[in-house]
C-alpha cells in the first residue's frame, strides 16, 4: 500500500518557492505504483486524488485490501533550512503480539535506507533508521514505515523534489529497497 501523505484541505509542508508537499507525495506515488506494477507487485494507492483521507481511514483501506507492507510518503520541514536528506522512520519497538509486524517494519526501513544510499543522486538525512509515533504508522497487522523523501524547507531540495529526475531517482530506490525486502524476509 502506497500512502501520499496528506492531500486537499492538507497541504502538508510548504517550500519558499510555493511547493505544496501533497503534489509532491502524490506525483512519487503514482510513480512508485507504476514501478511496482510493473516489478509485478500490486500495489494500491491511499489517495488517487488532491483531496483529503484521515490518517485513520488510511490504514483501514490498507487492512481492507490485506496489504502486506505499507509506506507512507512525505517530504520533510525544519526550521534551520540547510538541514537536507532522505530519512526512514517505523514506529519504536512494541512487545508481542506486535513484533512480527514491527520486525517486518524494521527490515523494510532497513532496506529502503540501504537502496536510498546506493543512488549516487540521493542524500540521507540520517544513516540509520529513525523511529516515531507517526499515527500514521500505529496499523496493528500492516508492516508501516514513512519515507521523507527530502527537506521541503531546503531551497535547493525543494526544487531536486519537483524534478522528473529526482523523483524518479527516489523511485528507484523505494522499488528497489522493497525488491531487496521482500526477497529477503518471508511474510508467512
Ligand atoms: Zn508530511
Amino acid at each position: 500500500m502506497v500512502d501520499p501523505g496528506h492531500g486537499g484541505e492538507d497541504p502538508g509542508a510548504i517550500g519558499a518557492g510555493g511547493t505544496h508537499e501533497k503534489n509532491i507525495t502524490l506525483d512519487v506515488a503514482y510513480k512508485l505504483v507504476y514501478a511496482l506494477g510493473a516489478a509485478g507487485y500490486n500495489a494500491i494507492l491511499t489517495r488517487t486524488d488532491d483531496y483529503f483521507v484521515p490518517i485513520r481511514e488510511r490504514i483501514s483501506i490498507a487492512s481492507r485490501h490485506r496489504a502486506d507492507m505499507f509506506i507512507s510518503l512525505h517530504a520533510d520541514a525544519f526550521q534551520i533550512p540547510s538541514a537536507r536528506g532522505a530519512s526512514v522512520y517505523c514506529l519504536p519497538g512494541q512487545r508481542k503480539p506486535n513484533f512480527n509486524v514491527h520486525s517486518r517494519a524494521m527490515a523494510y526501513s532497513g532496506c529502503l535506507l540501504t537502496s536510498i544510499k546506493k543512488v549516487p543522486s540521493l542524500r540521507l538525512h540520517c544513516h540509520s533508521v529513525k523511529y516515531a509515533r507517526f499515527a500514521v504508522l500505529r496499523s496493528p497487522a500492516i508492516p508501516s514505515v514513512l519515507v521523507e523523501m527530502a527537506f521541503l524547507s531546503n531551497r535547493d531540495e525543494e526544487i531536486q523534489l519537483r524534478k522528473k529526475e529526482y523523483q524518479n531517482a527516489l523511485v528507484l530506490a523505494m522499488l528497489n529497497g522493497t525488491k531487496s525486502f521482500f526477497r529477503t524476509t518471508s511474510l508467512t
